[in-house]
């Protein structure tokens, strides 16, 4: 039979919000476990990050994640880099099955983040890393020099687009919004870029290609369809919560499947011990506001196992 590891706090994510509940709990002198894949994190797949604090130079989120790995494990903190199956609450703790191990905690936190969001297009999931990704930073460096689309929205197009403009030989932008929304600083940037070309209001309509990406035909706003010659697609149509384990374990979730919260101060949920942080909750889904909630989950962890040794 699998022997069970027995942890004070179990956190499952292994992104800013969980290692910064695992920083606040193991300095606590908890014994302290956090169950997930690091690299896979979004923090891990941001790229520059020029707006947390403390970096006037802009800090990359791979660097930043190891730097809270290593403060964590400075601390005392287990790190498992596996994804978790299942959690079940049993009368006064909580079992984790990950990989082919089992965790036993007395407190849980939540921090499971989330995942890119599909278009849903098609040719979309076909092509699936055979031109298509979700992530400028992992495989931008591939497009070198050849054209490639961004289709998506926001801030997440638009931080993708001044990755891509200087690797790229042409970058177009396929926005699915009639502006685009995104930080004036990002505007600003991409207003002096002279390879990219914008279409507004416009809709990818098929990816067309043999073994890899050749063509993104779409529709733009007059009703006209192009067809974009290019090597390359990035969506980036934000993210959607990774709930699915909060959902199994009982957790009421909102209408965009974010995890209730019973209070916004710590973060505790209607599960007694359970307690939730970062993009998981909703709200401004920020490494900045992650990191927040990561500390109240962890002070409010560490509360709760204090009450229970009165
Ligand atoms: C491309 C991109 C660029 C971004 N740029 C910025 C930026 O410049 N500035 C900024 O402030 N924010 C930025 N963000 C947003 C920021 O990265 C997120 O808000 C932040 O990382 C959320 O932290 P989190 O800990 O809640 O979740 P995440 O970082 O998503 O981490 C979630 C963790 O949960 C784990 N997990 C998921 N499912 C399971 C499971 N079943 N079992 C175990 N573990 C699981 C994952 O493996 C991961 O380790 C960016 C996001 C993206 C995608």
């Amino acid at each position: 039979m699998t022997e069970v590891k027995d942890f004070d706090v179990l956190i499952i994510g292994a992104g800013p919000a969980g290692l910064t509940a695992a920083i606040y709990t193991s300095r606590a002198n908890l014994k302290v476990c956090v169950i997930g894949e690091s690299f896979d994190s979004q923090l891990a797949k941001a790229g520059i990050v020029e707006n947390y604090p403390g970096f006037s130079e802009g800090i990359q989120g791979m660097d930043l994640s190891t730097r809270m790995i290593d403060q964590a494990q400075k601390y005392g903190a287990f790190i498992e880099e596996v994804l978790v199956k299942k959690i079940t609450k049993e009368d006064d703790s909580f079992l984790v099955e990950a990989g082919s191990e089992l965790y036993k905690g007395k407190v849980l936190i939540l921090a499971t983040g989330a995942k890119y969001r599909e278009l849903g297009f098609p040719g979309e999931k076909e092509f699936y890393q055979r031109g298509v990704s979700y992530c400028e930073v992992c495989d931008g460096p591939l497009y070198r020099r050849k054209n490639v689309a961004i289709v998506g929205h926001g801030n997440s197009l638009a931080k993708a687009a001044v990755f891509m403009s200087p690797i790229a030989k042409r970058l177009s932008l396929v926005i699915i919004k009639e502006e685009l929304i995104c930080e004036a600083v990002y505007k600003d940037r991409l207003a002096k870029m002279d390879n990219v070309e914008f279409f507004y209001g416009a809709e990818p309509l098929e990816v067309i290609g043999g073994d890899t990406v050749e063509k993104l035909k779409i529709k733009i706003k007059t009703g006209e369809e192009k067809t974009l010659e290019i090597s390359g697609i990035f969506v980036t149509a934000g993210t959607v919560p990774n709930s699915e384990l909060a959902k199994s374990l009982g957790l009421e979730l909102t209408k965009n499947d974010f995890v209730k919260v019973k209070n916004k101060t710590t973060l505790e949920t209607e599960i007694p011990g359970c307690f939730v942080a970062g993009d998981l909750t909703g709200g401004r889904r920020q490494i900045a506001t992650a990191i927040g909630e990561g500390a109240s989950a962890g002070i409010s962890a560490t509360k709760y196992i204090q009450s229970l040794q009165k």
